[in-house]
């Protein structure tokens, strides 16, 4: 099923990024939470590269089951503070820093690690109260704040579209997101700001038609999630 299931999506996306006329490469992130190990090693061997997770104690089990990787981990998921220190220790990509006080817990833990930290900053585009994400008036301050942090480094720009049956009114919000997203590769250093993260299985050829680069798909690939 899983290898099947990737087939298609690798189709689709191929499809998507044909209609822009897009030859950049776009990086499929399996998301395998609430999935047991054994699917994210069949992705693996399906040629899967990418994984993402949303809690960090869920993928510290993983990655002790799983030990001889060579996967790249990507944190997608809401991230406290307190597991910030077991985050930059595990992770190669934070999507979901969202906060000035969030960005500061991860470069001081980096810092002690002496590790520069790879990370997204989250946008909260679509304006959804219970969705978590910076809003787009205070987006450029903590790019400014994350510009002076020596242990973090800024490598572009997540979100999240609302959830909805109109396929369509995700569209503005990733129109958005790109925009700011280019805003973005001028503020920082040439070449640091390469990824536009955005789309997930409802929505990823939309994402892939309006930018995105980086698209986390999970049920589309490993079915329905048992809660
Ligand atoms: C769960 C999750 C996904 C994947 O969602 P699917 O609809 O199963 O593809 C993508 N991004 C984030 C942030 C998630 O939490």
């Amino acid at each position: 099923m899983i290898k099947e299931n990737l087939e298609t999506i690798r189709t689709r996306m191929a499809e998507a990024a044909a209609r822009v006329h897009r030859t950049d490469e776009i990086t499929l992130i399996a998301v395998t939470k609430n999935h047991p190990v054994e699917c994210m090693i069949e992705a693996a061997a399906c040629g899967v590269t990418d994984v993402g997770e949303n809690r960090v104690q869920e993928a510290l089990g993983k990655m002790e089951a799983f030990p001889d990787n060579h996967l790249t981990w990507h944190l997608i998921g809401h991230l406290q503070t307190n597991k910030a220190k077991q985050a930059v220790a595990h992770f190669d990509l934070i999507h979901s820093i969202d906060s000035e006080h969030l960005l500061r817990a991860v470069d001081k833990e980096a810092g002690k690690i002496d590790k520069v930290q790879d990370i997204l900053l989250q946008v909260n585009v679509a304006r959804e109260e219970q969705k978590s994400g910076v809003e787009v008036e205070e987006f450029p301050q903590l790019c400014e704040l994350a510009k002076e942090m020596p242990h973090v480094r800024v490598r572009g720009l997540m979100c999240m579209a609302q959830n909805t049956e109109n396929l369509e009114e995700v569209r503005p919000v990733f129109r958005i997101a790109h925009a700011l997203y280019e805003d973005m590769k001028k503020k920082f250093s040439e070449g640091q700001i390469c990824y536009l993260s955005m789309g997930m299985t409802h929505d990823f050829e939309i994402a892939i038609e309006e930018g995105a680069n980086m698209v986390r798909v999970g049920t589309a690939i490993f079915g329905p999630r048992n809660y």
